[in-house]
């Protein structure tokens, strides 16, 4: 038994000081691009997640919203309320309709009114949800999203969500995840959820 604890206590040890060192390593401070992608579920809700973590501390936020579903979202009836600003693609790209040049319209628009966000040194946090798909259909050029990125003010952070983030995104992000999808309710028929999908 003491043995054990001794153990414990020695790997404990070990661990603590690994992340002292590290902790004491991480002296860098700026702004993070974050790149959130993968098929499985959980890309914006953690978007929104950092949005809440950032107006709770009195932070500015703005977020993108490019693909409009049909309903409205929880999280933006929150988060509006707590002082982010949403700028959503009111027409235009859906799953359903898909027309491109209508798409391309609304696509820029909400691009160019998050581009002045992106220049903006009084906003601490930008969120660009779902806009990997613009980028990979074309309607958003790809470049144009990295210079506004890279050009960004030093203190902004920044987060992508969507599936299949092009690689040059990956390469600028400080942080990249990748949600894998091990199974998805909707596979097996279950509708999705107020409260837990939107
Ligand atoms: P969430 O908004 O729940 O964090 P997400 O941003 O990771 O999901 P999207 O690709 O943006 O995923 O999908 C949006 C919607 O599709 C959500 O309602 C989500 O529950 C659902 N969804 C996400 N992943 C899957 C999947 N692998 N299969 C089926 N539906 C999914
Ligand atoms: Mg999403």
């Amino acid at each position: 038994m003491s043995d054990k604890f001794e153990q414990h206590q020695k790997r404990q040890e070990k661990i603590k000081k690994a992340v002292d060192e590290k902790v004491a390593k991480a002296t860098i401070e700026k702004g993070l691009f974050l790149v959130i992608t993968g098929n499985g579920k959980g890309k914006s809700t953690s978007a929104f997640g950092t949005v809440a973590r950032a107006v709770g501390h009195g932070q500015k936020a703005a977020v993108a919203q490019f693909v409009k579903g049909g309903w409205e979202c929880g999280e933006r009836n929150l988060l509006e309320n707590a002082g982010a600003t949403f700028f959503v693609m009111s027409t235009g790209f859906t799953w359903e309709t898909q027309n491109r040049e209508s798409d391309t319209q609304a696509a820029q628009a909400v691009w160019q009114d998050i581009k002045q966000c992106l220049s903006d040194d009084t906003i601490d946090l930008v969120v660009l949800d779902e806009i990997t798909y613009m980028i990979n259909y074309d309607y958003i050029d790809l470049d144009d999203v990295l210079m506004a990125i890279a050009n960004r003010p030093k203190e902004q952070s920044v987060i992508v969500t969507g599936r299949a983030a092009h690689r040059k995104l990956e390469e600028l992000a400080d942080t990249v995840s990748e949600v894998r999808n091990v199974k998805h309710a909707f596979d097996n028929g279950v509708k999705a959820r107020k409260g837990i999908d939107w």
